[in-house]
């Protein structure tokens, strides 16, 4: 169930894949990056040309372009006249400009994707059932007369560890040992209507805990007064036990 969910995750990312950026945008780029190397370029030929003017100046000329560059680099050793270093910079300017271009159109894809992703997640949360059956199995008791007394829910019975999910969004405000029950959970919905899991092996949730419908909260056990592995389920409205065979149903999840 998990594996096949995280799946349909996947191909819905894939479905969502974006697309490649503007050719308006990658036609920026490429200009930039030509002047950078137009301004690289022209660095270079300042510089050799103020290694050819060092002539004049009666300075030893250099003897290849690998001293010059070594005659640069250090800088103090460099003879009168050294070229400043400002076409370079300029070069860097340039550089730092196609950068820019880069940043904005990664900024660009990061907010398509922040929106595609917030799209997906609302789809999901739109489609997402609002009431689920809370566990697997067969349905052994309904809700009404019972054995000369009355049953206040439904059961589902199931081995020991099936488990149980929250029937409905909301909030945990009891979870526990409870008499006749063994272990009970309790979640109380939005409009007040209160949803009680009795016999359970195991819970895991806490009080104050928020649950969405099918999330798994308890695993079936055989505790309390019961007579084989089950699920006890009821459902409370303003303090009266309803039918909750019937309270899933009128929500379109049927046992
Ligand atoms: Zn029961």
């Amino acid at each position: 169930m998990d594996d096949a969910h995280d799946g349909a995750v996947v191909r819905v990312r894939g479905a969502h894949r974006l697309p490649a950026p503007s050719s308006a945008l990658r036609g920026r780029v490429v200009v930039a990056a030509v002047a950078a190397g137009a301004f690289a370029a022209a660095a270079a030929g300042q510089t050799l040309q103020a290694v050819g003017s060092s002539d004049s100046d009666g300075v030893t000329p250099l003897a290849n372009s690998q001293d010059a560059t070594a005659a640069f680099g250090v800088g103090g050793d460099a003879p009168t006249g050294a070229p400043e270093l400002l076409p370079v910079s300029r070069s860097t300017d340039a550089s730092a400009e196609v950068q820019k271009l880069t940043d904005s159109e990664q900024v660009t894809q990061a907010r398509i994707e922040r929106e595609a992703e917030a799209k997906r997640k609302a789809e999901e949360e739109a489609k997402r059932p609002k009431t689920v059956v809370p566990a697997q199995g067969r349905f052994s008791s309904g809700f009404g007369a019972r054995w000369g007394g009355s049953h206040y829910g439904i059961d589902i019975a199931n081995s020991i560890g099936t488990p149980i999910v929250a029937a409905a969004d909301g909030t945990v405000i009891e979870a526990g040992p409870a008499s006749g029950f063994g272990l009970w959970v309790r979640v109380q919905l939005s409009d007040g209507t209160i949803h009680v899991y009795g016999h359970m092996n195991s819970y895991s949730v806490s009080v104050g805990q928020q649950v969405k419908a099918g999330e798994k909260i308890a695993e079936i056990g055989n505790r309390g007064q019961s007579t084989g592995p089950h699920l006890h389920f009821e459902v409370w409205q303003s303090g009266k036990k309803v039918d909750p065979r019937a309270w899933l149903a009128n929500r379109g999840a049927y046992l």
